[in-house]
């Protein structure tokens, strides 16, 4: 919504040096930058990116693990208009050599082992920067102008592009979404309910490419507090940050909410600082929120959303103990609605794809427009919605809850089956730790289902009991075919299940 009132990051950020030059804004292990400092820092970005042209409008790419550099040079291109598009390391160098050309990245900020993934530049490749020693390319402090050295103002619109993110690419190739300054700030606004300001210290441990981080990391600096960035989690390192820092704010995926409440050490650490801890991404289950918010001080609000926008539904964990299972309630502002297969609103109390609508929605895929045109719904009344992918049904009392995404719906003699039905029943047994549900193909049935099952640690459960046990919970025609022990699940860089793996894995 370009009306609604805006404020810019980049100009909070001005804001905040001018209050308070020395309070901390980002930490990392090995460096630290007050407001005032990345303040200079990020004039120096903006106007460094000025000086070789590139200009509101364009974009720059970073690839890279989260650092301060990172941080600044991002927020450094947001003062001069120019759109950052964040790449996930760990994309093949295919992936990520298309990513930049769909982004059309002007610049490309990198580090010594994104380096190494992208490989040599070739022929036509765009100018290097490198955000440490050692990465191929110029250095960013050769690079940078000389200290003091301000860009010139620039007139950056709610509707001017902000980020291209990729989509996390969970069912697919990943597509770009534009998201602009408009949306951002949308985000920055719903940050006020969540008690940032600046005495707030954030530790974010999920990768800054991916909206999961961004939701957080924006609000954070906007209202004055400071980010602690992790390039790489893991469950003892983040305890002792968090309890070494006073963490007060953070962002975790549900797999390492997993990790830390089985941290053997979890409850010797001192987390009593903490005032809201936040997830997003994929399914959390209620048992694991529950342990969470006994064992964990502060709040737990969980988001479902997507990277295109869309609307937001969340889940305020504390205040609504007996709606774990859901992922709450649409966000103000968020218009969330079902629909069927022919596009129609489905009846009150029925499952249907979920569509959103809200202030901060993308104006569509980066140079995608059938892509686009397919992501559309459009109500009666003419409102666009972006459809999610996501089968989903409303309680009666407005809660949401989320089944599958459709693409990982099991169609099996007729029948729809939802693999998460079967994963929580599969789940509730005392030898798995954790467990997806794939369809497989079936001569006689179209598909059947299998799982996937990772055994807890010292359980001897086997298979054939394991799936005697599951069926006879299930209905008849939700009966398993097979299962498979296996070590690990296969996951995204940011802890979603790759379902499409697994389904290729197919050993049976
Ligand atoms: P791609 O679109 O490339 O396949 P992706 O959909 O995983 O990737 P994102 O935009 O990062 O990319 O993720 C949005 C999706 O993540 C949602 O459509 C939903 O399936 C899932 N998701 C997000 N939040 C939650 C949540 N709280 N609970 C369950 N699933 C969630
Ligand atoms: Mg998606």
């Amino acid at each position: 919504d370009v009306d609604a009132p805006f404020g810019r990051i980049a100009d909070l950020i001005a804001l905040n040096a001018r209050q308070s030059p020395d309070r901390l804004a980002l930490a990392d292990a090995q460096d630290s930058i007050g407001y005032a400092a990345l303040d200079a820092l990020m004039d120096r970005v903006a106007a460094g990116l000025q000086r070789d042209g590139v200009v509101h409008g364009d974009a720059i790419a970073i690839c890279a693990a989260s650092s301060v550099a990172y941080a600044a040079v991002f927020l450094g291109a947001l003062r001069a208009g120019v759109a950052v598009a964040p790449l996930a390391p760990g994309s093949t160098p295919a992936s990520l050599a298309r990513m930049m050309r769909d982004a059309d990245a002007r610049l490309l900020f990198t580090d010594a082992a994104a380096a190494e993934v992208i490989g040599a530049p070739g022929e036509d490749a765009i100018t290097r920067i490198a955000l440490d020693a050692s990465a191929a390319g110029q250095a960013l402090a050769d690079w940078l102008p000389p200290p003091g050295t301000r860009p010139f103002p620039v007139d950056v619109q709610p509707a001017s592009a902000f980020n291209i993110i990729y989509s996390s690419g969970t069912t697919g190739e990943p597509k770009g979404i534009v998201q602009g300054h408009g949306m951002r700030w949308a985000h920055v606004q719903r940050g006020a309910r969540y008690g940032y300001g600046p005495d707030t210290v954030t530790l974010l441990s999920t990768p800054l490419y991916s909206n999961t981080t961004l939701v957080v990391f924006f609000p954070t600096l906007a209202f004055g507090g400071c980010v602690v960035l992790m390039p790489k989690f893991d469950a003892a390192g983040y305890l002792q940050i968090a309890q070494a820092r006073g963490v007060t704010h953070t962002m975790l995926v549900p797999v390492q909410y997993q990790r830390l409440m089985a941290h053997p050490a979890f409850d010797a650490h001192d987390l009593s600082r903490f005032q809201y801890k936040f997830s997003t991404s994929a399914p959390f289950n209620a048992a694991l929120k529950a342990d969470v918010l006994q064992r964990w001080p502060g709040g737990l609000i969980e988001f479902y959303g997507m990277t295109e926008g869309g609307g937001t539904v969340i889940l305020e964990a504390h205040l609504h103990p007996t709606k774990l299972h859901t992922v709450g309630q649409p966000a103000p502002g968020s218009d969330i609605r079902l629909i069927d297969e022919e596009g129609r609103e489905v009846p009150p109390g029925e499952a249907g794809e979920v569509v959103g609508h809200s202030s901060g929605m993308m104006t569509g895929y980066h140079r995608q427009p059938a892509k686009t045109r397919e992501a559309e719904w459009f109500a009666p009344d003419g409102k666009r919605f972006i459809r999610t992918g996501d089968i989903g049904r409303f309680d009666d009392e407005g809660f949401l809850t989320l089944f599958d995404r459709k693409k990982d719906m099991i169609i099996s003699g007729g029948f729809n089956i939802y693999p998460s039905d079967l994963e929580t029943v599969l789940r509730a047994h005392p030898g798995v730790a954790d467990v997806a549900v794939v369809g497989a193909p079936s001569v006689q049935w179209g598909e059947t289902p299998e799982g996937y099952v990772v055994r807890r640690d010292g359980h001897a459960v086997d298979a054939a009991e394991l799936l005697a046990w599951a069926n006879a919970q299930l209905g008849k025609t939700q009966r398993l075919a097979r299962l498979h022990f296996i070590d690990e699940l296969p996951r995204s860089a940011i802890g979603k299940v790759l379902k499409r793996e697994l389904r290729e894995l197919n050993p049976s």
